[in-house]
């Protein structure tokens, strides 16, 4: 994923913008200096506690509800596969237990 292109969610068509997903992603870190949401310590997809731990969010609309913790190699590979050949119906069913609206 370019850092200069749009971001659309592959399961809604969302769209963000980098500068949209910037944003989010500031007030994402300000919230875990705030305390208001825990700093990501384990990967949710293969359990890795080592490294560089981010959140992954799945609604940039909302900078703190559909966030997901993964390491960096799970983050960067989920992304590359949806690009590459779109979300399965497998990736769909997960997605769900993260986001609460259609
Ligand atoms: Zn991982
Ligand atoms: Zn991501």
């Amino acid at each position: 994923m370019s850092a200069s292109n749009p971001y659309e969610c592959p399961f809604t068509g969302k769209v963000w913008t980098p500068a949209q997903r910037r944003r989010s992603e500031k007030l994402t870190k300000q919230a875990i200096v705030a305390g208001d949401i825990f700093k990501p310590k384990q990967c949710n997809r293969c359990g890795k506690t080592t490294g560089r731990i981010d959140y992954h969010n799945h609604d940039y609309d909302h900078h703190t509800r559909y966030l997901e913790p993964l390491c960096q190699g799970c983050h960067t590979s989920m992304h590359r596969r949806f690009k590459k050949s779109g979300p399965s119906e497998i990736d769909r069913s997960y997605w769900r237990r993260f986001v609460d609206h259609p």
